[in-house]
């Protein structure tokens, strides 16, 4: 058996590990209700064995903590080793700054980390410019075509296609 390609996993917060209908303008870990997307457990808990798993966020409102709280209220959090938020970093995940302090904390080359996102741009197209291969999360199937990448539909779907990108 060859060994997955990747050592470490990142994944979006909002829209991808977790739902965004909520109140603007406060942190998500203070919405009366939260909601993990669907499937987002079972596939950090399928992955969580052979990667090193991570959050990427460009969340405006939420710091390191509250996002942590958050990730508690859907059990997610045990499954996160590394936050990296834009409140942290100071720049967005469409900067190149963003993901060299990415790569730095994890001590990692590019081709040894996956992003997975629902956003082209912030999610996609930004880490593939610095060499991370990158999933795009696309669960309303919009212009599916539109980017010559791995697209998926559903979470689940991410664990074969990491997982044998060997
Ligand atoms: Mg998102």
């Amino acid at each position: 058996m060859t060994s997955p390609r990747f050592r470490c996993i990142l994944f979006d917060w909002g829209g991808t590990l977790m739902s965004e209908d909520g109140p603007e303008g406060i942190p998500m870990s203070d919405w009366p209700e939260v909601r993990a997307i669907e499937g987002a457990r079972a596939t950090l808990a399928a992955l969580a064995p052979k990667f090193r798993l991570g959050l990427a966020t460009n969340a405006a409102y939420s710091g390191r903590e509250a996002i942590e709280q958050a990730l508690d209220r859907v059990a997610l959090r045990p499954y996160i080793t590394d936050i990296f938020c834009f409140r942290e970093i100071g720049g967005r995940k469409e900067t190149p700054q963003f993901w060299a302090q990415v790569l730095k904390t994890l001590d990692a080359k590019p081709h040894e980390v996956a992003m997975i996102g629902d956003s082209p741009e912030q999610d996609v197209l930004a880490p593939r410019r610095e060499g991370i291969f990158s999933v795009w999360f696309n669960p309303q199937d919009r212009n599916a075509n539109v980017y010559e990448i791995p697209v998926i539909r559903s979470l689940p779907e991410v664990v074969p296609l990491l997982t044998q990108a060997a």
